[in-house]
């Protein structure tokens, strides 16, 4: 299921080239446009699910593979022994920009702490 005005869902379509470094078939992982540290990916669920506010039970197994590509990620890109940051923005307070659910996995290099 896409939304025909979301981006990402047109990345998972293939309308919008994306650099993508894993993929699964609910899950699709691929390099942010603009990166915040030497390792900045995006792990995405192909369905469209607008935030982790629109998520429900039926999504459990869905939010579980998410995270579990994120840590995948994160050992391929060989960032997970000096740590990483996985983060899901959500609404206009969380600073979501994109309204299709995503994992923000950031590393190699060190992360302030509250983010401002
Ligand atoms: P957020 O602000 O949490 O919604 O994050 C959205 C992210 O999507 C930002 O980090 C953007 O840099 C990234 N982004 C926007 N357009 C693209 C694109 N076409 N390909 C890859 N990443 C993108
Ligand atoms: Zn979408």
């Amino acid at each position: 299921m896409t939304d025909e005005d979301c981006l990402f869902c047109k990345i998972v379509d293939g309308v919008i080239p994306a650099d993508v470094v894993h993929e699964t078939e609910h899950v699709l992982a691929f390099r942010d446009i603009g990166p915040q540290a030497p390792t900045h990916v995006l792990v995405i669920p192909k369905e469209h699910l607008a935030s982790l506010d629109d998520a429900t039970d039926g999504h459990r197994a869905l939010l579980g593979e998410i995270m579990l590509v994120g840590r995948d990620v994160a050992r391929a890109e060989g960032v997970s022994e000096t740590g990483f940051r996985a983060v899901v923005n959500t609404g206009a307070d969380g600073g979501q920009t994109v309204h299709h659910f995503h994992l923000h996995v950031l590393g190699g290099r060190a992360m302030g702490w509250p983010p401002g």
